[in-house]
């Protein structure tokens, strides 16, 4: 497997990246390691595809380069660069078994056969379809053909990464957990660099362990997902991760204080004072905001939504609206409610991006 390095790299479709189309991509530069398991995440449009492409050779970047283990690969063709796909829709011979669609990758590679029927049989019991493996692929279901799809891209162990592009949206959602966490175990266990697009929050945190959070051909944040719960670096990364997202809204911050409409709040850190003409607002999770009768920045309850395991709290202030989540049983005061934010949980942005605070 390999370490992916994508030095300064961008990418515009249109031959005018100053234009209104603009780019794709805005100029990137990371590593991702060797042996990473890697989520990009956003929404429709935000540059997905384009970077996944980039990296299969599907498409030559406008700009910079894409180094696998230290070799320049931005000029050469997909199949020179020894990488496995998984695409959304099953990529199969419809005609052949499931047992010879998953040794092609192999056999097409020349290992012998041997070597083929254990690794097939491998992955056939991953999978649970080693019952079908003498099955024509072409009566079996779409789930089973994904699942094919899935595993023909899992079968080589020699390719330099395997990339995934939103694999599981066409399989049957009971079945999509199962997949997800026996992917999750694969990577664990054989040390795989796998990229994986998806604009679904629950498949990039639970496949990941670092997510590349993408908006409008940038990427906002790349982080374990812990790092992307607590300090969300941008306001957008915030919104889009977490059910419901984290609540933003706008403050005063002087020193340690935010005012928000009159009320003091204390801040874990010290911030500047505040610019006027900068937007600044403080974020804080759902999970990380109380309600008690008398305390606090005074809310209105508008309602309480009970979704079983725990309660959201829907509290309004001035013309803004914030959730609070409890958990089941907490009753909530009939007036004088108040927000009471987790110090410690609390996190400033300034124009969208998070700022630190001194110690
Ligand atoms: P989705 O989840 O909908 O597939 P995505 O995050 O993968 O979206 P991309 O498909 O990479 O996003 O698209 C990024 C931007 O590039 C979008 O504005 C899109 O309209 C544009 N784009 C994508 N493919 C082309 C193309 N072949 N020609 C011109 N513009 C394109």
């Amino acid at each position: 497997m390999a370490r992916i390095d994508l030095r300064n790299l961008a990418h515009a479709y249109g031959p005018n990246p100053q234009g209104p189309s603009g780019y794709a991509l805005k100029p990137l530069n990371h590593t991702w390691e060797d042996g990473g398991a890697y989520a990009l995440l956003g929404p429709s449009g935000c540059g997905k595809t384009t970077l996944l492409n980039i990296i299969s050779g599907l498409i030559t970047p406008s700009h910079g380069q894409v180094v696998f283990d230290g070799v320049d690969v931005t000029s050469m063709p997909t199949e020179a660069r020894n990488i496995a796909q998984v695409f959304q829709f099953p990529v199969i011979y419809d005609t052949m078994t499931v047992y010879d669609n998953l040794a092609f990758p192999l056999r097409n590679r020349r290992v012998p056969e041997p070597a083929v029927d254990a690794r097939v049989r491998e992955i056939a019991t991953m999978l649970e379809m080693t019952d079908v493996l003498d099955k024509r692929a072409r009566g079996l279901t779409a789930d089973a053909k994904q699942k094919i799809s899935l595993g023909r891209g899992l079968v080589r162990s020699d390719v330099a990464a395997i990339l995934f592009d939103e694999p599981l949206t066409v399989i049957d959602p009971q079945l999509k957990w199962q997949l997800r966490s026996q992917l999750k175990q694969l990577h664990k266990k054989s040390g795989y660099t796998m990229v994986y697009v998806t604009h679904d929050q629950t498949e990039a945190l639970t496949f990941a362990d670092k997510v590349v959070v993408m908006l409008e051909g940038e990427v906002v944040q790349m982080g374990t997902p812990a790092e992307l719960f607590e300090r969300p670096a941008h306001t957008f990364v915030g919104y889009f991760i977490g059910s419901p997202g984290m609540n933003v809204f706008a403050a005063d911050v002087d020193g340690t204080v935010a005012t928000v409409d009159g009320t003091p709040i204390r801040l874990p850190r010290a911030y500047g004072k505040a610019q006027a003409d900068r937007k600044v607002e403080l974020g804080i999770r759902p999970e990380f905001v109380r309600v008690a009768r008398g305390e606090g920045l005074p809310v209105t309850i508008r309602k309480v939504e009970d979704v079983g395991s725990y309660k959201i709290a829907r509290l309004t202030f001035g013309n803004r609206e914030i959730a609070a989540v409890a958990p089941e049983g907490t009753e909530f005061p009939a007036d004088g409610a108040g927000a009471i934010f987790d110090p410690a949980h609390l996190n400033v942005y300034v124009d969208g991006h998070l700022v630190d605070g001194a110690p």
